[in-house]
């Protein structure tokens, strides 16, 4: 099945099943915001939990905040976002659509970066065990040809971008014949700029209002509270502030469900730094938080770093860590070495001494900062998509299942009576009552069997517990585990040390340590 379809079915399986709805719905809608159902909404707090855990009670020197969503205006003129949080962009006239300028540029390039690797694939097949990738790169006339101009359009597009240099970014647009993947045409707007901060108003007018934003990144309010975390928590460099907050972006092109969203949610986390140590704190992050992804146990194959090679004014090094979703590999979380940046622009536009008192060396001096910075929602997509699978059983029916990691499963264990009467019922709900105070515990009695067992699957319920009338004479329960439908008698007693460890959030930190 193609990857698209694979994906459309994943959007819809979340609605289906209380994941996550369009926003607004039965007022059809508002385009690029969704809400999270009963399903969805565990999921998510599982996962800030696996991160605020990694973060907060994995390092000693790691300390949370949760600042507010308005703050003084002056901030993101500080930080640069009221005169460059833009995006370029551009209009079709035929199909009426707006697009980011580099968007298409650089979809533009992966499709010489692909032409290029079916070549290398089909002379692969070609040669066999004989094959010489690099030397057929260099020396395959093709290849070389579109290589040639694969780099020649990404330095042009690198250099256009710095400015921006609008025109030249449509030239380039005009140059590569890149058409409007919806009319076809050619028929193109010139590029405008466009800055993502939304825009509100505190105060009524009478009293003079003024205008604020929603933070378009929840790292500002670390930044701005440095001082009174470093003082009241008598923080030593290294330190870091973690925080878990939304974020607001009026994204211009706003598509793959949950993957680009105008509101949506991120986890924040500012590491301060000794200067001159940065580059080596860069790197320990980096290996820190692919490790955090990788214990999830979706297979490394799916993760990659993507160095970035235009840096940020503010940063001397950055990368993202991207995951292999069913439209390819994107970025799901930026690591960023910000220098001193933000803190002195803040000790600039607030005018207040915004600096760390190095009691070893005597000295007060600006700390370096690194940033991990990862979005709650597309954690929540890559976990989707990842577990997301549809088999064939042997007896010819198809189920599917979310084969969710069962530490972030939103239901851990779910309780059926084979019917409701004659006392199963009661033992079933006792079993709840118990355990829930353990983990996430349902009680499930609609249906069949057969279709209870298929509808938890669909939601990721790594266990399921039967209760039928053996239980009444011996305690033990039928134990049916989701991804090998493996069916095993247990006593009740025994059900909370089979389960618990298996779905705390404990079990995976301590594959960090
Ligand atoms: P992109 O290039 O995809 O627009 P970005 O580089 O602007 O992302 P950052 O500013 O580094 O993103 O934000 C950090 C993280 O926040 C991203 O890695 C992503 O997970 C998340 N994020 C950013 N924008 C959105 C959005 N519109 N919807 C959902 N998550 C987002």
């Amino acid at each position: 099945m193609a990857q698209e379809d694979v994906f459309k079915k994943i959007v819809s399986h979340c609605k289906e099943y209380g994941f996550i709805f369009p926003s607004s719905e039965i007022y059809d809608g508002l385009a690029a915001v969704y809400d999270y159902g009963q399903n969805g909404v565990e999921l998510k707090n599982n996962i800030k939990k696996y991160w605020w855990d990694s973060m907060v009670l994995l390092h000693e020197n790691i300390v949370g905040i949760d600042s507010s969503i308005f703050m003084h205006p002056t901030i993101w003129k500080a930080s640069g976002h009221v005169d460059a949080f833009n995006d370029p962009l551009i209009d079709n006239r035929d199909s009426k659509k707006r697009y980011r300028a580099d968007n298409l540029i650089e979809d533009k390039i992966a499709k010489y970066d692909e032409k290029i690797q079916k070549e290398v694939d089909k002379a692969k097949k070609r040669f066999g065990d004989a094959f010489d990738e690099a030397k057929y790169r260099t020396t395959s006339p093709r290849v070389v040809e579109e290589q040639k101009k694969r780099d020649a359009l990404h330095e042009r597009y690198t250099k256009a971008m710095q400015g921006p240099d609008l025109k030249e970014l449509k030239q380039i647009i005009l140059d590569e014949g890149i058409v409007d993947p919806i009319s076809g045409t050619k028929n193109w707007t010139d590029v405008r700029q466009f800055n993502l901060m939304f825009k509100t108003e505190v105060g009524s007018t009478a009293d003079g209002a003024s205008t604020i934003y929603l933070r378009p990144e929840t790292a500002q309010g670390i930044f701005v509270n440095y001082l009174n975390v470093q003082k009241t928590g008598r923080m030593k460099l290294p330190f870091g502030i973690a925080q878990i907050g939304k974020a607001f972006r009026n994204e211009i092109v706003a598509r793959q469900f949950i993957f680009r969203m105008r509101e949506f949610e991120q986890m924040e986390m500012q590491f301060f730094v000794k200067p001159g140590t940065e580059k080596e704190w860069f790197e320990r992050w980096k290996q820190i938080r692919m490790k955090w992804h990788q214990a999830l146990g979706f297979g490394a194959e799916n993760y990659r770093f993507h160095d970035h090679e235009k840096l940020a004014h503010y940063a001397n090094a950055a990368t993202d860590i991207e995951f292999l979703m069913p439209f390819g590999f994107k970025e799901v979380e930026g690591i960023h070495s910000r220098t001193d940046y933000d803190l002195k622009q803040h000790e600039k536009f607030s005018g207040h001494q915004i600096k760390y008192f190095d009691p070893e060396t005597k000295e007060s001096y600006t700390p370096y900062d690194i940033e991990t910075s990862i979005g709650v929602d597309r954690m929540v997509l890559s976990v989707l998509c990842h577990s997301f699978c549809e088999e064939n059983l042997e007896n010819g029916e198809t189920r599917t299942v979310l084969r969710i990691p069962p530490q972030l499963a939103p239901i851990k264990l779910a309780v059926m009576p084979l019917v409701k009467k004659d006392g199963l019922a009661e033992k079933a709900q006792d079993i709840v009552r118990n355990l829930r105070f353990h983990f996430t515990t349902k009680y499930d009695e609609k249906d069949s069997i057969g279709k209870r067992y298929r509808r938890q699957d669909a939601i990721g319920t790594p266990f399921c517990v039967t209760v039928d009338y053996d239980t009444l004479q011996d305690d033990s329960v039928t134990l049916r585990l989701r991804d090998t439908m493996e069916q095993k008698r247990v006593k009740i007693a025994e059900l909370q040390s089979l389960i618990e460890d298996q779905v705390s959030i404990t079990s995976l930190l301590k594959k960090l340590d």
